[in-house]
């Protein structure tokens, strides 16, 4: 019995000792791939959104940007091997969306692509020239283990968005939020069940909103308990001065380039 507690007062101390002597990594990291503003010198910005999830090993990209060439030369200057990429989802039609997916599944046929099943018929036609198959969403459905597709959200035009489940809460990555982010995240948290959100980032799609209106939507999120905010792409300028206002330190910047680990 005594050596028995010894064992484990020791096997706890040196499991201790371990994780301080390496940085205990991050079980998530969000990297913005394209984005209408860069955080980094090097890399381009333009209008259109891709940001590239890895969780506990898995790979999974969330939208493709607008101009392929600088989709894949920002995924090369973030020092991701496409390869790498297991899984790809798409929120919704648009070009500055959908653009870099083809030419990216020509360097990684294996790819698992996921499109909505109501995409308008060219985007499924460009897929079959070059014989990919996109798995047609429809509801919600586990992408890898604790990433997750909404399925539909109906707006103009219908979006999904893609849900991580993490230690400390869900982290919603958002597309261009067509449907109203109010509408996604309270989608989101009657489908996991949970009354909040660690962490909201994508494009909110406020860019011509005024204040009033930007203003009645974070009190919103705020009572649906977003604790922290990460607005990209069409989100707007006036809005992230807003957010940033609103949430203080649980407010981050975005941009391609940046590297996100949420906990
Ligand atoms: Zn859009
Ligand atoms: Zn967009």
């Amino acid at each position: 019995m005594r050596t028995q507690m010894w064992m484990l007062i020791v096997m706890s101390w040196l499991a201790g000792t371990a994780e301080l002597g390496s940085q205990p990594r991050s079980e998530l990291e969000i990297q913005i791939i394209y984005d209408n503003t860069s955080a980094r010198e090097d890399m381009g910005a333009d209008w259109g959104f891709a940001a590239l999830v890895t969780f506990r090993g898995h790979r999974v990209l969330f939208d493709s940007g607008a101009y392929p060439e600088l989709f894949l030369e920002n995924l090369k200057k973030m020092g991701v091997d496409p390869s790498s990429i297991e899984h790809a989802v798409i929120s919704h039609h648009h070009m500055d969306h959908r653009s870099g997916i083809y030419q990216l599944y020509g360097q990684n046929p294996s790819m698992k692509v996921h499109f909505l099943d109501n995409f308008p018929v060219q985007a499924f036609e460009a897929a079959d020239t070059i014989g990919m198959e996109p798995h047609r969403v429809m509801g919600s459905f586990q992408v890898v283990s604790g990433i997750y597709s909404t399925g539909i959200i109906e707006g103009s035009p219908p979006e999904q968005s893609l849900i991580i489940e993490t230690a400390k809460g869900i982290v919603l990555l958002t597309g261009c939020c067509h449907p109203g982010v109010v509408k996604m995240v309270e989608t989101v948290q009657k489908q996991r069940g949970k009354d909040s959100i660690h962490l909201l980032i994508g494009g909110l799609h406020m860019f011509m909103q005024n204040a009033d209106q930007i203003k009645a939507t974070i009190a919103r999120l705020k009572q649906m308990n977003v604790a922290t905010v990460i607005p990209a792409h069409c989100s707007g300028d006036l809005a992230k001065q807003l957010f940033q206002e609103a949430f203080g330190k649980g407010f981050d910047t975005a941009g391609a380039g940046r590297r996100i680990a949420p906990d």
